[in-house]
Parts: C-alpha cells; sequence; structure tokens
C-alpha cells in the first residue's frame, strides 16, 4: 500500500484492469468515457474487455511477464474479479498502485476469512463453521447447523461450490464431492429477502454509497435487483448500510465494495458476503444513477473527488443468461430483442460473448421509470417477451 503519497492522477493516463470479462469491460467503458486509456491483462483474447480496447495483454493472471507488462503500462491497477492468484496480486500491490489492495481481495476471496472479519466488527452472520478436513466433516459440531449449506471457501460464484446438507450423515459425502477442498458449514437460514450494498472507498477514507438494491436469486443466480428495495423498511436499510461502511474501513478498502445481506424472517439483518469490485447487482446504476459504479471505480483508482451517487430513477434490472439463446428444443435462436426494446426504458447491455451456455451471463436488461412500480410493469413485460418466468 501506497496510501500516503498517491498522486491524483490525471486524464490521458492508462489504467490497467486484471481480468477481461463484463465487469472489466464496463470499468473500461467507462474509465475511457472520462478521458483514461485502459489496458486489460487476460488469457482470452475474445473476452468481454478485451474487445473494447487496443491495449490488450494476453496472459495468465499470474505470468510474471505479462504482469511486469501490466505494471509498467498502467498508472493504476484495479481487479475485475476476487479470484485472482495472492501472489499476482501481493506483486502488483509493491509495484504499481493497486486498488483495491491485495489484502483486501484476499479477505474476499475465502468465506471463512470473511466471516472471521465480519464476526471481528461485530457484523452478524450465518452460523457456521469451517470443514477443512474428513474429520471435521464427522465432527458433532455440525448438527446444530443443520440443515446447512456446504460452501467451498474459495472460487465459488453464482451458487456454484455448494451443496444443501440436510443430515449429518451426508455431510462427508458433500465434503467429498465439492473436491474435499477448505469448506464452510453454515446453516440454512429462513430468508425474507436479499439485499447488497455498493460503496466506493477513496484513499483518504471518504466513503460514498448506493442505495440498498433488493436482489432476487435463481437457482443460486442473481435473477433481478430491484432499486430502490421495495420491501426493505428504512431502518434495516441503514444497518446495512453502516455495516458495509465498518466492513469497508475495517478493510482499509479502496475502491468499490458489495456487501450481500440477507434479511430474514424474523427481521434479523445477517452480512453473506462480499466482493471487492462492482457487482452484479449495481449494473442497473449505469442508467439509474448520475454517477455509476463504474465511473465511481475510477474515481476511486485516479484519486478523483468522490461524489454521493443519486438514484435519479427507480430500476428493476434482469440478467440475461446464455439460457435465453435456446429454444425449447434446444436449437439456437437470438433473443427477441425488438420486443422488449420497445418496452418504455429499456436498457439493454451485451457483453460480446460469442458462446452463450446455459447459465453464463450473457448480458442484463435494465428498465428505468420515475417510479418502481413502471419498472416493474415493463420489466415483467420483458419477461413475457423472453419466455422467463415472471417475479
Ligand atoms: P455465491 O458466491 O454463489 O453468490 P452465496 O453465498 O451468495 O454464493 O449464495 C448464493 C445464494 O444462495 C444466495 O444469494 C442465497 O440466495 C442462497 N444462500 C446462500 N447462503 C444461504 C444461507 N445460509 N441460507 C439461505 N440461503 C442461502
Ligand atoms: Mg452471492
Amino acid at each position: 500500500m501506497k496510501t500516503a503519497s498517491f498522486p491524483y492522477i490525471a486524464p490521458g493516463a492508462t489504467l490497467g484492469v486484471l481480468g477481461g470479462g463484463q465487469l472489466g469491460r464496463m470499468f473500461s467503458q467507462a474509465a475511457q468515457a472520462a478521458g483514461y486509456g485502459v489496458v486489460v491483462m487476460e488469457p482470452d483474447a475474445h473476452a468481454p474487455a478485451a474487445q473494447v480496447t487496443p491495449m490488450y495483454i494476453s496472459a495468465a493472471y499470474d505470468d510474471a511477464d505479462g504482469l511486469h507488462r501490466l505494471a509498467r503500462s498502467a498508472a493504476a491497477v484495479t481487479v475485475e474479479f476476487e479470484n485472482v492468484p495472492a501472489a499476482a496480486l501481493r506483486w502488483l500491490d509493491t509495484h504499481v498502485q493497486l486498488a483495491p489492495h491485495a489484502q483486501a481481495v484476499a479477505t474476499c476471496q475465502d468465506r471463512a476469512a470473511e466471516k472471521a472479519l465480519f464476526t471481528r466488527l461485530a457484523v452478524p452472520c450465518a452460523p457456521h463453521v469451517q470443514i477443512n478436513s474428513e474429520e471435521a466433516a464427522r465432527s458433532t459440531e455440525v448438527a446444530a447447523l443443520l440443515p446447512g449449506i456446504l460452501k467451498t471457501a474459495r472460487m465459488g460464484y453464482d451458487g456454484k461450490g455448494q451443496a444443501v446438507v440436510t443430515s449429518a450423515a451426508e455431510l462427508p459425502g458433500a465434503w467429498r464431492a465439492l473436491g474435499g477442498v477448505p469448506c464452510v458449514l453454515e446453516r440454512k437460514l429462513d430468508l425474507h429477502l436479499e439485499l447488497s450494498v455498493i460503496l466506493v472507498r477513496a484513499r483518504d477514507g471518504e466513503m460514498v454509497h448506493f442505495p440498498p438494491q433488493q436482489n432476487l436469486h435463481r437457482s443460486g443466480i442473481l435473477f433481478a435487483s430491484f432499486a430502490p428495495a421495495p420491501e426493505l423498511e428504512p431502518i434495516i436499510a441503514e444497518r446495512a448500510v453502516k455495516a458495509a461502511l465498518a466492513i469497508a474501513d475495517g478493510l482499509d478498502y479502496v475502491g468499490v465494495l458489495c456487501v450481500e445481506f440477507f434479511v430474514l424472517k424474523d427481521g434479523a439483518l445477517v452480512a453473506n458476503e462480499m466482493a471487492p469490485r462492482p457487482h452484479n447487482s449495481g449494473h442497473h446504476t449505469l442508467d439509474s444513477c448520475d454517477c455509476s459504479q463504474f465511473d465511481l471505480q475510477v474515481r476511486a483508482l485516479v484519486g478523483a473527488p468522490l461524489a454521493q451517487p443519486r438514484l435519479h430513477s427507480a430500476a428493476v434490472m434482469i440478467n440475461l443468461l446464455g439460457d435465453l439463446w435456446f429454444d425449447a428444443a434446444g436449437s439456437r435462436r437470438e433473443p427477441d430483442w425488438p420486443a422488449v426494446l420497445c418496452l418504455p426504458g429499456a436498457h439493454l447491455h451485451l457483453y460480446g460473448k460469442r458462446d452463450p451456455r446455459l447459465g453464463r451471463k450473457m448480458g442484463h436488461l435494465t428498465f428505468t421509470a420515475a417510479t418502481p412500480q413502471a419498472a416493474r410493469i415493463s420489466a415483467l413485460q420483458a419477461c413475457a417477451a423472453l419466455g422467463l418466468a415472471p417475479f
């Protein structure tokens, strides 16, 4: 970390991003709009971010030569996803301005470390235990956490690397089926709703945040986000924002951070997990806010002033998964975009992925409107037009 001596990086400089998926693409587009060049390091030449910048380093995330080139060509570097090898991040941290810093990303890479941080900061999280061995999987301690969800400590996303466990007898087998890697078993909670808080923290500790959005998951994957959150009580929203800000302070975080929360049926607020980057649930900010999560990612990285973003329109965002590119018989098709683009307030974002696959995030569709109800009506019409079950 070189927090104290960090100078403001003026437009015209080049910013680096490790990872070339849709988050890297939208970061690049925001950086370019603000007058910066962008260099993307990513092994796949057709990746979404590689398509939008001429400065592209085709290398694995831990390739020494690639990292040297990235550090040489960028005034500051950010990451677009958390599963970058820790050694690569540590190297970048000492050779270039990196935000978020390696230690913060390392915490977000590991569910056990995340939960330890939540606990240290007195932010409630699900009752849990680490399962790192066959012996731990057979311990009597686990009974109190059942029915539970066994999650790999690392590399899980979109519900992958998880198994529901209903009895103690199932646990050793479930652990082996997940690869016998370090896991966390947490109690399956009775959810009333899910929300996320996206905040931005500058190097000097200044923070701004978006209003929490309510999130709807289907099969472990984010299906839709709603801003403002329709069912969230203001007092719980306030508590969630406070907890998220405390987490960012606790990590001495720099950049965009997303914290996911559950509100339980009994009203309790519980932190679930966090992401050291812009988040899928914040994609609506591109169209609903005066400054998006990607604009603020750029500002935090270059040391520009942050300004509290304003939600100027109600929004509903729907994820567009690869499933939409296949008909009932499994044949390829193009989704009926004209049928959704004719709806009021539609913003279609596609990530340039050539190969649609079931469950793969291909794009998102945001509906903005003057009222939450109007945004909801358009989004429901879009679901009908695309063949998605209504929410
Ligand atoms: P991922 O990294 O795949 O997003 P999450 O831990 O966020 O993993 O889990 C994905 C979804 O599964 C959550 O958004 C929530 O809907 C559900 N879920 C996760 N943990 C629990 C839990 N302890 N109790 C109930 N539902 C859960
Ligand atoms: Mg999640």
